[in-house]
């Protein structure tokens, strides 16, 4: 599973100071910092979990017999495994430029945390669905295995939808704060 859920309330909670993390009254903000943060981490999630079922995939493409023939050796299943594999390597590549871009601004005061927030919902926004594109593939390639508890491949497209529902902001939060990087605060839909 990706992440469990639940839920908890604080109310008339009183803390020392010792407790303050920070300034007082900026909390938003540092949840916002961590927030881009925690989308690339989602994303990285992601894109293990697209390579581990791709790989899952491969073994068993490479084994399995139908109509005399390996389903490796048609066509129908290569083809799509490359797609696959590109659009992987691709991700995986904006990933690590993100996670890159993140040091760089906390160690060398390189970037804003705008270019972050902007590069880090574009990881949020392609990963989860791409990983949910790359387990649906593969479930193809294991035929009705594919659907059984026996293998990760339920319970793996159910553990990387939770991350474009909701977990980190959903995939509209994604888009609306990339269009507000590349047009402005002014376009923002609910500023107008
Ligand atoms: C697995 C998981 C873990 C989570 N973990 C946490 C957590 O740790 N902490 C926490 O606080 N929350 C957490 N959440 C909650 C999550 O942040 C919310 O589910 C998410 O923000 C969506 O809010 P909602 O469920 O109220 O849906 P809604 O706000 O009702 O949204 C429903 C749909 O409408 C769309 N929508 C809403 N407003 C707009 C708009 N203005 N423009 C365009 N589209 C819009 C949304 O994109 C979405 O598709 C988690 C959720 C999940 C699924």
């Amino acid at each position: 599973m990706g992440i469990s859920t639940g839920g908890f309330v604080l109310k008339n909670v009183k803390l020392s100071k010792a407790h303050l993390i920070g300034e007082q009254n900026k909390g938003f903000y540092y949840a916002m910092e961590g927030f881009s943060a925690a989308r690339i981490l989602i994303a990285a999630t992601c894109v293990g979990a697209a390579e581990a079922v791709l790989e899952l995939g491969i073994e068993h493409i490479k084994n399995r017999r139908a109509f005399g023939r390996l389903l490796g050796s048609y066509e129908g299943i290569q083809f799509p495994l490359v797609e696959h594999h590109t659009n992987l390597e691709s991700l995986k590549l904006l990933n690590y430029r993100t996670a890159w871009m993140l040091d760089q601004m906390y160690s060398h005061q390189r970037f804003t945390h705008h270019d972050i927030a902007k590069a880090a919902a574009m990881c949020k926004l392609r990963a989860p669905l791409y990983a949910f594109d790359a387990m649906n593939e593969v479930a193809d390639w294991l035929g009705a295995l594919g659907y059984t508890k026996e293998f990760p491949i339920e319970m793996g497209i159910r553990g990387v939808r939770s991350y474009s529902i909701g977990a980190e902001g959903t995939l509209n939060i994604m888009r609306i704060i990339i269009a507000r990087e590349l047009l402005g605060n002014e376009f923002l839909p609910y500023r107008s």
